[in-house]
């Protein structure tokens, strides 16, 4: 069991760029977290402060009840974390690659453990290969594979599924909701599809402020009577077009909107309205 307590998470960097205004939550594992937000929106900043990779500079983590500053050794025996720009050493092959990162973490078994990560994230044909020669998707596995080294209990990926093909999305998808069972899987994206299926739980973040905690049928629920079809064009006044699409009677649009304009036909809402409708409504506050 691993409880993460986050109170008053501050972060401003040095040039003076705020980029999380007083955070809050609490993360018990087993749990699937699905972490949301456009491009800026503080994702990256709030996993770096989780690995404690950067310091706050205000509020504080608390690992298991104790400060995460004083808890950085265990930290790392616990933590599995794909970064967003993985530097990977090209001349090695993968599997020297996987050796050294397991020697960093310092697992004794390492050569079942990294036998056990190359067969889950299917890199069986690549163990000789060297990491120059691979494509990106390729990479992004072998990032994701040594993130899962040493079975750790907190597992961080911030855009694990960037340059992967829909295939092995979906089979990453059935590692992370295998994974989560016993763990805490915190992961970052903006595919919006990426979570659907697998976190039981979404936060949304957008100029560093938490918009939305709860589960993916919760912020569903919270567009309800906000998306609609619109037939035919009209001038785009007060709500945003999520798709367009050509039908035989014309071209219909399908919109999100506080208020829906007179005509529309109300629909229910995806998850990806949802979303759209969530981040759209801070639009307009400020
Ligand atoms: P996301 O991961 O959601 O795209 P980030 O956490 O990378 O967002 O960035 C949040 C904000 O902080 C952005 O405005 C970004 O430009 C800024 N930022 C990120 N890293 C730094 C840094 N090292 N120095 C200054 N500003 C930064």
């Amino acid at each position: 069991m691993m409880n993460i307590s986050v109170q008053n998470l501050n972060m401003t960097y040095p040039t003076g760029k705020i980029a999380l205004r007083d955070i809050s939550l609490d993360i018990k594992s087993p749990n699937l977290i699905g972490l949301l937000g456009p491009n800026g929106a503080g994702k990256s900043t709030f996993m770096n402060l989780l690995t404690a990779g950067l310091l706050p500079t205000g509020g504080s983590i608390l690992l298991d009840g104790e400060p995460l500053v004083h808890k950085e050794k265990k930290l790392k025996s616990k933590l599995g974390y794909l970064p967003q720009s993985f530097g990977l050493y090209d001349e090695l092959t993968v599997w020297q690659f996987l050796d050294y990162m397991a020697a960093l973490k310092g697992i004794r078994d390492n050569k079942k453990d990294i036998e056990r990560v190359i067969q889950e994230t299917n890199l069986k044909d690549k163990r000789k290969a060297r990491i120059r020669t691979l494509s990106g998707g390729q990479r992004q596995r072998v990032g994701i594979a040594q993130a899962l080294l040493g079975n750790p209990e907190l597992l961080i990926f911030d855009e694990p599924t960037v340059g992967l093909d829909p295939e092995e999305r979906i089979s990453f998808r059935n590692l992370f909701s295998k994974n989560a069972q016993d763990k805490i899987v915190l992961l970052s994206t903006h595919i919006i599809e990426d979570v659907q299926s697998v976190c039981n739980r979404l936060i949304a973040i957008n100029h560093g402020k938490i918009l939305f905690d709860g589960t993916p049928e919760q912020l569903i629920l919270s567009a309800q009577g906000h998306v609609g079809l619109l037939e035919n064009q009209q001038e785009e006044q007060g709500f945003k077009v999520t798709a367009r699409v050509n039908t035989a009677n014309g071209v219909h649009y399908r919109i999100v909107a506080k208020q829906l304009p007179f005509g529309a036909q109300v629909v229910e809402p995806t998850l990806e309205d949802a979303y759209m409708y969530l981040i759209g409504k801070e639009g307009d506050k400020q």
